[in-house]
């Protein structure tokens, strides 16, 4: 063997760990169990989430220094409950303008779990980055014994070093596993294991796995950058047998212009029952109607013989075609265009 090529010799061609640049991540804070504290070390549900600052969450993880150099913004400290479009806006303009700075190499984002599956959504089809965009959470408070925050975040921002992960959209990291923002989807309400596995990959995920999660070309749009307010869109549930008087009284406000778009979320196959028809049909044709499944999978198909202002959430769940519909009618898409973009999701 020639001298200098034993197996513990370093390939010059190859840069070694202390030439590479620490990345630098940007860590915007918006609260969240993650965030949240509790009187005690084994109280882990009478706690109050967004107690604690971004600071206080990194300062939680030593070993984050030895991945990255982190800076932090607190953008809101909340339950994500009370979190919505007006946040989804002002947290999309961040990300676009880090994901525009060349001085950033990734984005982390800590939330709340219980809207994290809107919000990823919502990011996810309006911000443009070439660069990760993670976002992580947890279910237990900061103050728990066995509190999953931490290595949460060191997860997240470990995916987010890696340039790979840039190429999937917008990621969320929870328990070990990574979420691609259309399959997060929340199933249990206090477990930690709260997150539906179809659609993961394990943080241990190779490059070529992360590639492989890469979004449909054309499946964001441009909010106008002068865009105030995300239009009104509202979500109602059939269950069997229930009265269509909710569709009534949207009509109505839809008229007054305080609803811009109605989702609702169907049966089986997105199946209208019969007593809703005419009740959706006095709703006017200005307002989009996207017809969703509740079945939380599948892809659902209307009537071929529905009005023209009629949409096919198709894959996307209730919740997620709300978003869908909220982001393409705040870029300003209406008719065909709408449609076409709207059934790309
Ligand atoms: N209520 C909390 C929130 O969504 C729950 C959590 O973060 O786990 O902010």
């Amino acid at each position: 063997m020639p001298p200098g090529r034993g197996p513990h010799s370093r390939n010059a061609s190859v840069p070694s760990v202390h030439t590479m640049r620490t990345p630098h991540i940007a860590l915007l804070a918006t609260g969240g169990t993650i965030a949240g504290t509790a009187g005690s070390a084994t109280d882990t549900s009478g706690y109050a989430a967004g107690q604690l600052g971004a600071e206080a969450l990194i300062a939680a993880v030593p070993p984050l220094a030895a991945l990255a150099r982190l800076s932090a913004e607190q953008l809101f400290n909340l339950d994500s409950k009370d979190m919505g479009p007006p946040h989804w806006l002002a947290l999309a303009r961040r990300v676009q303008a880090l994901a525009d700075d060349p001085a950033v190499d990734g984005i982390v984002i800590t939330h709340g779990t219980d809207t994290l599956e809107e919000t990823a959504y919502f990011l996810h089809i309006t911000v443009s980055a070439a660069k990760p965009v993670v976002m992580t959470a947890a279910m237990r408070p900061a103050t728990a014994l066995s509190a999953d925050g931490p290595l949460n975040l060191y997860q997240a921002v470990a995916l987010a070093c890696r340039p790979a992960a840039g190429r999937a959209g917008v990621l969320a990291v929870l328990g070990d596993r990574i979420l691609p923002a259309a399959a997060i989807a929340k199933r249990h309400p206090s477990a930690v294991d709260a997150f539906s596995r179809e659609g993961a990959l394990t943080t241990l995920a190779s490059d070529a796995a992360l590639h492989a999660l890469a979004p449909a070309r054309n499946s964001r749009v441009a909010l106008p950058p002068g865009l105030q307010m995300l239009p009104p869109v509202e979500l109602l549930a059939v269950a069997a047998g229930s009265s269509p008087a909710l569709v009534r009284a949207l009509a109505g406000a839809s008229l007054a212009g305080a609803v811009a778009g109605v989702v609702v979320a169907l049966p089986g196959n997105a199946s209208l029952p019969d007593a809703w028809l005419p009740a959706l049909n006095e709703l006017p044709d200005s307002v989009p109607l996207v017809l969703a499944s509740r079945c939380g999978g599948g892809i659902s198909r209307h009537r071929a013989d529905a009005p023209g202002h009629w949409l096919d959430a198709g894959a996307l769940d209730p919740l997620k075609a709300r978003v869908r519909l909220i982001a393409g009618l705040g870029a300003d898409l209406r008719g065909a265009r709408l449609r076409r973009w709207f059934e790309r999701g």
